[in-house]
């Protein structure tokens, strides 16, 4: 018999399934089976065909009316060089407090937390509280066939939550002293100018594309594009990419290319940039006497959920359980959270995120025990804010 609870059993079991996207690896059988256990009817939701093909787990309890759901994802990154590890990154090993192991921190360790949360919470609630778990294959590669198509399904059949969250681990340096309530958007832009090559003794003779170009990457030139709003910082841009089809110092090139991408806050959208840009692409391209290509690639908008019913429940739990003060932030990368927006309102909250996707992923044992009693406490504090 192990001495670690069963969050911490639970965390341990998942992440010795070595489930990087877009394998399962067994996860969502175990999930299942720990889940039917528990009373919850469950769905398994494949999306996309032959090496596209995602698995994912919906997961329901109870009948409502109030309706809880979390969310999360039991695919991890790579784990580069196996031997940098201190301990097996598929096998859990617990040294000094620490759990170590890849999806530890991201997010294996919060999807046993809320489960743990969710049967500590069935054995006193007194309420019928339905409670959804939206749980995906698909979130660390292209999150094509993961919850984006679960929240259309979830459409479908008429499933709404009343309020979801996330258990991303966003704490930074103690768990609870971070709330995930928005994140940026992402706007990826592929630019390709095509002039005339030609002997760089005789400019008059040839159309020097970069010229072009680099007028044109002036606004994203490691650029703020705005001051930001209540939610959000400003809005960034950066060159990722330069290129040219000449690799020598006496031929001006045809073409010169770049990549760049943006984090847009609320005060854009992708087509509001798009049109911008495309608006200055075309006067530069224009007097330089040089065409212009480009390709847009955007995987996210980006959304808020404002401060309001949601956010307060879970800051109140996070304080009743640790005494902390939950800053609330939009900053970081995308996450599924933005495709949940589309159901209800959303917010990230979780375990300690400093080592995820690195070697030697680790989190504190005691905060996966920790957070299991905040989830347990926001569960109560759900069900007494509902009138029914
Ligand atoms: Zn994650």
């Amino acid at each position: 018999m192990s001495d670690f609870s069963y969050a911490v059993q639970l965390a341990q079991k998942l992440i010795r399934c070595p489930s990087i996207t877009p394998e399962e690896a067994g996860t969502l059988d175990l999930l299942e089976e720990e889940l039917t256990q528990h009373g919850f009817n469950c769905t398994r939701l494949a999306f996309g065909d032959g090496k596209d093909r995602i698995d994912n787990l919906y997961a329901e309890f109870g009948e409502g009316p109030a309706h809880f759901a979390f969310a999360g994802h039991v695919d991890v990154v790579p784990v580069g060089r196996v031997e940098d590890w201190q301990f097996n990154p598929f096998q859990a090993e617990i040294s000094d407090g620490f759990l170590y192991g890849r999806g530890a921190a991201d997010m294996k360790s919060g999807i046993a937390a809320f489960i743990s949360a969710i049967r500590q919470w069935q054995e006193s609630s007194q309420k019928q509280t339905k409670i959804s778990l939206i749980i995906t294959g698909d979130e660390e590669a292209d999150a094509i066939n993961g919850t984006s198509k679960m929240v259309d399904w979830m459409r479908q059949n008429n499933i709404r939550p009343d309020m979801c969250i996330v258990a991303e681990p966003t704490s930074q340096k103690q768990i609870g002293d971070n709330i995930r309530n928005g994140r940026r958007g992402s706007l990826s832009g592929s630019l390709i100018v095509t002039g005339k090559q030609g002997h760089v003794a005789y400019p008059h003779l040839a159309r020097n594309p970069t010229s072009a170009l680099m007028q044109m990457l002036a606004p994203v030139t490691s650029a703020e594009l705005d001051g930001g709003n209540p939610y959000f910082g400003p809005s960034t841009a950066e060159i990722t990419g330069l290129s040219t089809s000449s690799n020598v110092t006496n031929v001006i090139p045809a073409t010169a290319s770049a990549m760049f991408n943006i984090r847009f806050n609320t005060e854009h959208t992708k087509e509001t940039l798009q049109a911008w840009l495309e608006e200055h692409f075309y006067r530069i391209a224009k007097a330089f006497k040089v065409q212009f290509e480009i390709k847009w690639k955007s995987n996210a908008d980006p959304f808020v959920t404002e401060a309001g019913k949601l956010t307060q429940l879970l800051s109140a739990a996070i304080k009743a359980k640790t005494g902390r003060i939950a800053e609330l932030s939009t900053t970081g990368g995308t996450s599924d959270a933005r495709f949940i927006t589309q159901l209800c309102p959303v917010a990230e909250f979780g375990l300690v995120g400093k080592t995820m996707h690195q070697i030697d992923e680790n989190v504190l044992v005691e905060d996966i025990d920790m957070l299991a009693n905040i989830y347990e406490e926001m569960l109560h504090r759900f069900d007494a804010n509902n009138e029914y």
